[in-house]
């Protein structure tokens, strides 16, 4: 086992390692930028390390300075979280090349899926359904009008290099297609440097689910149910919940068979999630996340299983501490996603917070690194905390998610919590009768 991990991360995801670590009697390393240097992950950390100024470009995802505070410190180990480096196959590898274990896949799996054309052929090949789309990507208007002709519109043009839904456009007819390639090629190369796009049939009302998937990198792996995350605007989540409305135990049994023994022909190593748009009883993969998610308390409520403490102890080498047949499902969570912003035009609201009271009781749990007094800055993601409730069935879920919200008071700073009230209202979610595009319509009409 590690003697001490760095955490190559801030806000909740960071405090999450940590008291993972903690359970572990690991030691814990915090880097932090300039503006981070009260942060609660900083403050509960054993040491701290301050990495430069506030941009992420010279602090989190500065990869010299990482590695200078490993060198300074003696970690043997990094973890990456969410976001940042943890999908950076170059980060891995030069962590390796280190001596230091990267808490996560090989860099070859990260590069692999972290290029979506070649995630999703490797998908194809290991038998996982795909939506249906080009063959790779697409070089001109030419060639893009002929395969969108060939499926039928709409559909929609991906970036290669994308993530956080940037490099996304749709055509809903032939005279839309020029302009969405050109604005989807130029949004991707702004991201990402990276103008390759491909297109995919635009699925009009699937739901998003995915499935958890864990390997121990020797060829053992298992899955450990579905989220539903198909609340979303502008392609980002907002609440995800376990078990899917949408599924029952022999179609989630099926999927979650697919992927696991592909994961199993890849000899997958560490947590991973595999994304799937599911419309009309059909699977469909989009992508496939080789690192720890937001989301993933949400599956940690109904299997009851530690996601971090089985990420450090396969890095660690060790073997999957469970086996499918061990794994059960039980009950119900729903996570909600609470961000410092305005709940209607969702413009970031950074400052400082002058009252904090998160909710209590059973079923209830609070992933957050603020406090009252902390001051929000305005440099980073705007995910402040995660409300997670469990309950026996999804009614007493959504009861307790209301009586959760309700206690929850974040003074100061304009959060999402008001929307999340107005959304535990509705038929449509009360029923689970929602799918991508749900929460868009909601937005426009109210
Ligand atoms: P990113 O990596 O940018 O998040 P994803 O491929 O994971 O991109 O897609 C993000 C979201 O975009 C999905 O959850 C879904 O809402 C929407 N989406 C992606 N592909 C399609 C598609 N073929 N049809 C309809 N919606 C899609």
């Amino acid at each position: 086992m590690f003697d001490k991990v760095l955490i190559a991360n801030r806000g909740e995801i960071a405090l999450r390692i940590q008291r993972a670590c903690k359970e572990l009697g690991i030691a814990t390393v915090a880097v932090h930028s300039t503006a981070d240097a009260d942060a609660m992950h900083v403050r509960l950390a054993d040491e701290s390390v301050c990495i430069g100024p506030p941009p992420a470009a010279e602090s989190y995802l500065n990869i010299p300075r990482l590695l200078a505070a490993c060198e300074i410190t003696g970690a043997d180990a990094v973890h990456p979280g969410y976001g940042f480096l943890s999908e950076n196959a170059r980060f891995a590898e030069i962590l390796e090349e280190h001596q230091i274990t990267f808490i996560g896949p090989t860099s070859e799996h990260i590069r692999i899926m972290g290029d979506k054309i070649e995630a999703k052929e490797t998908a194809k090949k290991l038998g996982i359904p795909v939506v249906p789309g080009s063959d790779g990507a697409v070089n001109s208007e030419t060639e893009a009008m002929k395969i969108a002709k060939g499926m039928g519109f709409p559909v929609l043009i991906k970036a290669t290099a994308g993530g956080g839904g940037r490099g996304m456009k749709v055509a809903h007819t032939a005279a839309d297609l020029g302009l969405a390639l050109s604005t989807a090629r130029a949004e991707a190369k702004a991201a990402f440097g990276n103008d390759a796009v491909y297109i995919e049939k635009y699925l009009q009302k699937p739901r998003h689910i995915e499935i958890q998937v864990f390997g121990d990198g020797q060829g053992n792996a298992i899955h450990l149910g579905e989220r539903d995350c198909s609340l979303q605007r502008r392609h980002q989540k907002i609440l995800e919940e376990s078990p899917s409305p949408a599924l029952n135990a022999a179609a989630r049994a099926k999927i979650g068979e697919t992927v696991a023994a592909a994961m199993r022909k890849l000899k997958y190593r560490g947590a991973g999630t595999v994304e799937f748009l599911y419309e009309d009883g059909e699977f469909y993969f989009i992508e496939m996340n080789t690192r720890l998610q937001v989301e993933h308390p949400v599956t940690e409520a109904v299997t009851d299983i530690d996601l971090v403490l089985e990420q450090i102890r396969v890095a660690a080498g060790g073997s999957l501490s469970i086996k499918q047949e061990d794994v059960t499902f039980s009950g119900h969570a729903i996570e909600c996603r609470i961000n410092a912003e305005n709940p209607r035009t969702f413009r970031p609201s950074p400052g400082q917070i002058t009252y904090w009271h998160p909710p209590g009781g059973l079923g209830v749990r609070v992933d957050s690194g603020v406090y009252q007094g902390y001051r929000i800055p305005p440099y980073y993601d705007s995910l402040i905390g995660k409300l997670i409730v469990h309950g026996k069935t999804r009614n007493e879920c959504l009861m307790r998610l209301k009586r959760a919200l309700s206690e929850f008071v974040i003074d100061g700073i304009e959060t999402t919590i008001p929307l999340f009230n107005e959304l535990i209202q509705q038929p449509d979610i009360a029923n689970g009768l929602y799918d991508i595009h749900w929460l868009e319509k909601y937005l426009a009409k109210s």
